[in-house]
């Protein structure tokens, strides 16, 4: 199991929500975002007003994008990558 979202880390939406045919809170697979809360809360399909939940959210304030936990992926901080180590390396200055 991967670690729990919280609120700073960068996510993005892996799988469709699937309350309703339809679903789609404004976000789209492949969309990445910066968690800035997350929070207990009802949702409602704006296109055909179902509503489900409540369910786990994550938000992000600069554009009022929502989505279902269990939709993300946690996205790594840059220097926990694979590969950085030997990022590094090819960075060091070779003395001649
Ligand atoms: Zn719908």
């Amino acid at each position: 199991m991967s670690e729990p979202i919280k609120v700073g880390d960068l996510v993005m939406i892996v799988r469709s929500g699937t309350q309703c045919r339809c679903a789609s809170i404004g976000a789209s697979n492949g969309t990445v975002f910066s968690v800035a809360d997350i929070n207990y809360t009802a949702l409602l399909c704006l296109a055909c007003r179902f509503e489900w939940g409540p369910v786990w959210c994550a938000l992000d304030k600069s554009d009022g994008l929502r989505a279902e936990l269990f939709r993300l992926k946690l996205i790594p901080p840059l220097g926990e990558l694979e590969g950085a180590d030997s990022w590094e390396e090819l960075n060091t200055p070779v003395l001649l």
